[in-house]
């Protein structure tokens, strides 16, 4: 309901959207982060038809304001590198010739791991070659995926790193970005990811992508199960952004409420609101 409110009046102001999306698994199982086949080919469907599909090399290009960019642009980006990205989204990336990036927590391929408890396989270094021959950028998730805000920092260096050097072996290619496991970081990971020689880092902080911006914190928008096709027209507009700025403020206000009275109700309305 609030979605459908900031997307109309996101409508009414015409000013310049670029964005970038997150996906996982693109399959027909149950984890949270799932996107169904049907659900995701209406979504590039939509995509293709009505907005400029882009690098990530463009969206950095453009925030360093070496060019511009159409007024509605997106870039697609997948997390982990799940096996499913290469049978349900790839062919479609490859019949249309769109762009799109992978980024591959190393030390999960070619094995199963757990996505919300469900167990789900994962690419293997040959599937990651061909699709980096046909217009799928690879970029770099760490070796096993940990809490970066948490982690010590020469453990943190090492699953950088080696990520890093492991893609670029295989594919023999420079891999230039990375994307925070969990979307958490600090000050002294972003140190490491710039003295490694990454070229932007990004998180899973919604929002639109501006000229300026911080390179090693790019915004991405997370696309999961729970999002309606509505849902997804409006998490391309500034209202991802509205939206955000109102759930940060329900929540603080929710969470001081709660101090004074623990009423079930409240969390529930909690529930609804992470729900969106
Ligand atoms: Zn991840």
């Amino acid at each position: 309901m609030i979605y459908s409110m900031l997307y109309l009046i996101s409508r009414i102001k015409k000013e310049r959207e670029i964005i970038i999306l997150t996906y996982h698994s693109v399959g027909s199982n149950n984890a949270f982060y799932t996107v169904h086949p049907r659900e995701f080919i209406k979504q590039m469907d939509y995509l293709r038809k009505n907005y400029h599909i882009v690098t990530l090399d463009e969206i950095v290009k453009f925030i360093h304001k070496k060019i511009d960019l159409p007024k509605k642009t997106v870039a697609i980006t997948f997390d982990d590198g799940y096996l499913d990205n290469y049978i349900n989204a790839y062919p479609y990336f490859k019949k249309y010739k769109i762009p799109a990036m992978i980024f591959i927590t190393t030390g999960y391929l070619q094995k199963r791991v757990l996505l919300y408890n469900i167990p789900l396989k994962t690419l293997s270094w040959n599937e990651i070659k061909e699709i980096s021959r046909n217009n799928i950028n690879i970029g770099a998730h760490t070796i096993t995926h940990p809490d970066l805000q948490k982690i010590d920092l020469v453990k943190a260096n090492i699953e950088i790193l080696k990520s890093k050097e492991e893609i670029e072996k295989k594919i023999g290619r420079q891999v230039n970005y990375f994307a925070y496991p969990f979307g958490r970081y600090r000050q002294e990971i972003i140190d490491i990811i710039k003295s490694i020689g990454f070229k932007a880092a990004f998180t899973s902080e919604r929002g639109l992508i501006r000229q300026g911006d911080d390179l090693f914190r790019i915004n991405r928008v997370t696309i999961d199960s729970s999002i309606t096709f509505l849902m997804f027209k409006a998490r391309l507009t500034k209202a991802i952004e509205w939206y955000a700025k109102i759930e940060y403020i329900l929540k603080n206000i929710i969470n001081k409420l709660s101090f004074l009275s623990k009423i079930n109700r409240i969390y529930h309305d909690i529930d609804l609101i992470n729900r969106l």
